[in-house]
């Protein structure tokens, strides 16, 4: 069997490191925020080429918080992409302000930055690109828009730890930047976990307030805050991956050179990898029209493979609030009928992908006869 990923593999190659951080936050008892959680955080920060990181519990409460520190609410509206995992736009109505999709570019699957400027109306206030897969949106042009409109960017950067737009980092290159530590992501805890980025010292005094009831001070609520801290052991777990996080993005771009040299003669359509990215392949998605046969191929060959996502948010039941239908979003409802995920880990072996590539040779050779 190839598994879609293989986190096993992973700890054992890092099981000491990890159980030494894991100890030294039992013997401090300091299980929430604390020394692992601020080390942990500079070290992201500087990473992301950012001055801040504040870690919070998840990647979601990471964009309610950038949401609400850009003063983001009711009567907002905030300009996004319906082909994202669901979080991107639940988090906008968490604020009260009112999601506002915009198409796909289809050779990236990010937004389309040439559809953003007619989504535009007098309540606009943010633009919140997903850097899907683990390639950045097109920030050049939104950055522009954004700049020329009076909006902030936030990106949605929870898949894209390490990426690059133009040489710069994910979490370097919008007002504030969030990411998600959900354990199968580039960077996962072991557990929940998130962290905001961001270099304006205004934005990362909000934030930490936001995560911590709105306090600076005990007892003393200057804003209405949550508790969407980060946890000291998640914390320690980071710190300790983070170490590695180069080796495995350098990895996972290996993988993928590996299966675009294999997958060239497949007849089927390969992730493209943008002029100005360095994409870190979270995922690797390939198109075909043909999806249900070919998924089902590889599922009898023991190939464990995902998609990533079927059905488009305007399209999923809990979001039929926002008013669109099928048909206005046609890249984003192409795609979600037409990409799969391949297995694609640090750990990966030549082997395994010589044997998922294999199947599809087989699988081409079956839908063309
Ligand atoms: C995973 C993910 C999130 C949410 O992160 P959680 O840590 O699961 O809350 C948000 N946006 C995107 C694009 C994601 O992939």
């Amino acid at each position: 069997m190839i598994p879609y990923l293989d986190l096993p593999a992973q700890y054992r190659g890092i099981k000491d490191e990890i159980r030494a951080a894991i100890d030294e936050v039992l013997e401090s008892c300091q299980f929430v925020l604390g020394r692992a959680v601020a080390a942990f955080e500079q070290d992201f920060a500087a990473y992301c080429q950012a001055r801040y990181a504040i870690g919070v519990n998840s990647g979601t409460s990471a964009l309610h918080l950038a949401l609400l520190a850009a003063g983001i609410g009711p009567g907002d509206q905030v300009i996004t992409t319906p082909f994202t995992f669901v979080a991107t736009v639940a988090a906008i109505q968490y604020t009260g302000a009112r999601p506002v999709l915009v198409d796909i570019d289809p050779r990236s699957y990010t937004i389309d930055p040439a559809q953003i400027e007619r989504a535009i109306t007098p309540k606009t206030r943010a633009l919140l690109p997903v850097h899907l897969y683990g390639q950045p949106a097109d920030m050049g042009p939104i950055l522009e828009i954004a700049a020329r409109r009076g909006l902030i960017v936030i990106e949605d950067a929870a898949q894209a730890h390490g990426a690059e737009y133009k040489g710069r980092r994910a979490g370097s290159l919008g007002a504030m930047a969030c990411f998600s530590f959900y354990p199968v992501k580039n960077l996962g805890a072991y557990g929940e976990g998130g962290a905001i980025v961001t270099s304006d010292p205004e934005y990362n005094r909000t934030l930490r307030m936001l995560r911590d009831w709105g306090m600076e001070k005990k007892y003393e609520h200057l804003l209405k805050g949550f508790n969407y801290r980060m946890e000291g052991i998640q914390g320690a777990v980071l710190g300790v991956k983070l170490r590695h996080l180069e080796a495995w993005t350098e990895a996972r771009r290996a993988h993928a050179a590996r299966y675009r040299e294999l997958l060239a003669p497949a007849g089927i359509g390969i992730p493209q990898e943008m002029t100005y990215a360095r994409h870190v392949y979270h995922v690797y998605t390939i198109r075909t029209a043909g999806r249900a046969q070919l998924q089902e191929r590889l599922t009898e060959a023991g190939v464990q493979t995902a998609i990533h996502y079927p059905v488009p948010v305007h399209l999923q039941p809990a979001y039929a609030d926002l008013g669109y239908h099928r048909g206005d979003f046609p890249h984003a409802e192409k795609a979600a009928g037409e990409v799969l995920s391949l297995p694609i880990f640090p750990e990966m072996t030549e082997e395994q992908i010589a044997a998922v590539a294999e199947c599809f040779q087989t699988a081409g050779a079956a839908a063309q006869s």
